[in-house]
């Protein structure tokens, strides 16, 4: 599980994550909510270690992530991230780019790695595409590869940072059903997210984050048909 308690960060004498705890049980699925510079990219990169914190701690499956020793490699290996726009390499096909981090990060052979790339291509629905060049898919397709990339470290956690924010609207829902089988199949996940219906039908708990404070945590039928805060009544009814 990913135990995070007291967390601070700042950048510079921006206060950006202002006290946060928050447990996140295994197969549990969190979507993350709130205002755009609200703090919910930051909480992410804290628990993957991307970011430093300077007050508190996160702890995944009892490894202290800001502790001194922490090897982040390895950490990494336990949680996919896919952010709102991921650049795939450009000039390896989508087999190509699945199967790199096996390969290099995880020292699997090449035709093992090959088979796990087109195992996870195929899970996300891409296995007609195993020998077609990012360019050649749609935004929606190349989310989906990004999801693969990360599915074929077998991670614990995935993390979403907006997945699908940058896309076309025809586009989101392809990438959506993709989560929603992911949530399924009992992957744990954090997922920030402006997709309220997302939220509200795959997520097990709902936090809403303002201004580096995570106001308030629930189920979705808490969070969306009895809110508490007054800053989250306000968002969400300008979210719909
Ligand atoms: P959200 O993802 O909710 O939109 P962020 O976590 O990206 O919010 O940002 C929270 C706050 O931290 C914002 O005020 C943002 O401008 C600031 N911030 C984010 N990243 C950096 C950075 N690398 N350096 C300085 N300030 C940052
Ligand atoms: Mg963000």
């Amino acid at each position: 599980m990913i135990e995070i308690r007291d967390l601070h960060k700042y950048f510079g004498a921006l206060h950006v994550l202002k006290g946060i705890d928050l447990d996140v049980e295994k197969g549990e699925v969190l979507s993350v909510i709130g205002a755009s510079g609200s703090g919910k990219s930051t909480l992410l990169y804290t628990i993957n270690g991307l970011e430093p914190v300077q007050q508190g701690r996160v702890v995944v499956d009892g490894v202290d992530v800001h502790a001194k020793g922490t090897d982040l490699n390895k950490l990494r290996q336990r949680l996919g991230m896919v952010f709102q726009q991921w650049n795939s390499f450009p000039h390896l096909t989508a087999l190509e780019n699945v199967a790199l981090a096996p390969k290099i990060v995880k020292g699997k052979s090449k035709a093992e790695a090959r088979e796990i790339a087109a195992a996870q291509l195929k899970h996300v629905g891409l296995g007609d595409k195993l020998n077609v060049y990012p360019s050649a898919l749609s935004g929606g397709q190349q989310q989906r590869l990004a999801i693969a990339r990360a599915l074929a470290m077998e991670p614990e956690y995935m993390l979403f940072d907006e997945a699908t924010s940058a896309l076309d609207p025809e586009l989101v829902g392809e990438v959506l059903e993709t989560m929603r089988m992911l949530a399924e199949e009992g992957m744990t996940m954090i997922c920030v997210t402006h997709e309220m219906g997302f939220a509200r039908d795959v997520s097990d708990r709902v936090a809403f984050f303002h201004q580096g404070v995570m106001e308030e945590i629930g189920p979705p039928s808490q969070i969306f048909g009895d809110p508490q805060s007054e800053h989250t009544q306000k968002f969400l009814a300008n979210a719909r």
